[in-house]
């Protein structure tokens, strides 16, 4: 049988459901899931104990963390597991604090980078740390340029994403590293959207820190990693055992690790295939979209955006709305950020690429991924006009709009 969803016992009857929110999280993969149950059940050893049992997980630990350091082009000592990818951006900012507060207090990092990079510097900055929140232009760019003029002589660090969760834009990171490079700063991006969409390869990069995460990339939830550059000395945030090399404590999440092995192996072998595929049911959402909705235009970069995520404003329309009325019909959407979704403050991505409050609450993110189908995509691309205009019929920015003669 089908899951459920939430509406379906709401409407009381049963339906297919079209998940397009992988930018949020992605279904663990049969060939993942398959590879970790024997680590939730027979192969339960300790990778820290010294019996047989124990040798066998420490070896499946090993291999993962090496599937994922050459899938980026690193070392096995230079990946650190966490326990997200929030914590492996929580990891480099605090550490670098913790590693370099006495040389320098000032970090640099974007308006638009994920909470799990933003709330960590605010928390920094009541400490005493001055942070640049550097701006962006319409499409979500970060300026290299900008990155060169803001970096001081207490410059630690410098964190911009490779590419946003909300709009898709890829910025220019390894032009931003080789500034951060030549003035000797470190300088981490956090990747976790790009991972497996794009190409990651930390020396052509030239980043010293990079964070991904097992469940955007069909990979179980609560596993993340980080590269950390050798030469790159961060403190343990998780103070314990002696796990990845004193970096941090804790009973290695073998079964969650392994995971995120076969989930990295899955992309090595159909990740690009995948890519073509999705950037086409992409591109196919955004024509059928903005040309059937009136005042609906893409946000982020026409180009430079990452192969499966379409974004919008609609006028007129409350995102929520959207969603709401998406998902009486099985359709999962988001409105930007799963982490701002919940909330009723307008995107900050948007704010900083200068939309107004009233058109960033009319955003729409659509993610496309590996199970998608073209059948799906048309189905969308049908649904979502007269949902517009029904909230539309019954929004009082609209009647305004109307009686402006701004629409007809
Ligand atoms: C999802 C996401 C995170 C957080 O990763 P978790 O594993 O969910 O903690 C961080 N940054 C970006 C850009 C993300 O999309």
């Amino acid at each position: 049988m089908q899951m459920m969803h939430v509406s379906d016992f709401v409407h009381g009857k049963t339906q297919d459901i079209i998940y397009l929110d992988h930018a949020a999280t992605t279904k663990v993969d049969p060939e993942v899931f398959e590879a970790m149950v024997p680590h939730l059940q027979e192969e339960y050893g300790n990778p820290s104990s010294l019996y047989g049992l124990a040798r066998r997980s420490r070896i499946k630990l090993e291999q993962a963390r090496e599937t994922v350091a050459s899938f980026i082009g690193a070392d096995a000592s230079e990946i650190v597991f966490t326990g997200c990818g929030t914590e492996a951006d929580n990891y480099v900012i605090k550490g670098t604090a913790l590693a370099k507060g006495e040389q320098g207090r000032h970090i640099i990092t974007s308006a638009i980078e994920h909470h799990a990079v933003l709330h960590p510097c605010q928390a920094l900055e009541k400490q005493g740390f001055e942070v640049t929140y550097l701006p962006v232009d319409e499409y979500g760019l970060v300026s290299p340029e900008q990155v060169a003029e803001a970096l001081r002589d207490d410059t630690i660090l410098v964190t911009i994403m490779y590419a946003n969760n909300e709009v898709g834009t890829i910025e220019p990171i390894a032009e931003i590293g080789a500034i951060c490079r030549e003035r000797g700063v470190w300088f981490h991006t956090d990747a976790v959207q790009a991972v497996g969409k794009i190409p990651v390869n930390v020396d052509e990069l030239n980043v010293d820190m990079l964070a991904l995460s097992a469940h955007k990339i069909y990979g179980p939830k609560g596993v993340g990693a980080l590269y950390v550059r050798k030469g790159v000395r961060l403190p343990p945030l998780i103070d314990g055992g002696a796990q990845e090399e004193g970096r941090r404590g804790g009973t290695e999440n073998v079964a969650g690790i392994v995971g995120l092995g076969k989930a990295i192996e899955l992309l090595q072998r159909r990740g690009e295939e995948d890519n073509r595929r999705e950037a086409a049911l992409r591109d196919r959402l955004i024509a059928g979209i903005t040309e059937s909705i009136s005042h609906c235009r893409l946000t982020g970069h026409p180009e430079q955006r990452l192969p499966n995520i379409a974004s919008f404003v609609v006028q007129y329309v409350e995102g929520e709305g959207i969603l709401l009325s998406l998902d009486m019909e099985g359709i999962c959407a988001s409105t930007g950020s799963a982490c701002t979704s919940a909330s009723l403050d307008p995107s900050h991505v948007l704010i900083a690429m200068g939309y107004s409050h009233t058109l960033a609450h009319g955003s729409l993110r659509l993610s496309v991924g590996r199970e998608n189908t073209e059948e799906e995509i048309e189905r969308v691309i049908e649904l979502l006009p007269p949902i517009v205009q029904r909230l539309r019929e019954m929004s009082p920015l609209w009647a305004d709009a109307r009686k402006r003669g701004e629409v007809t």
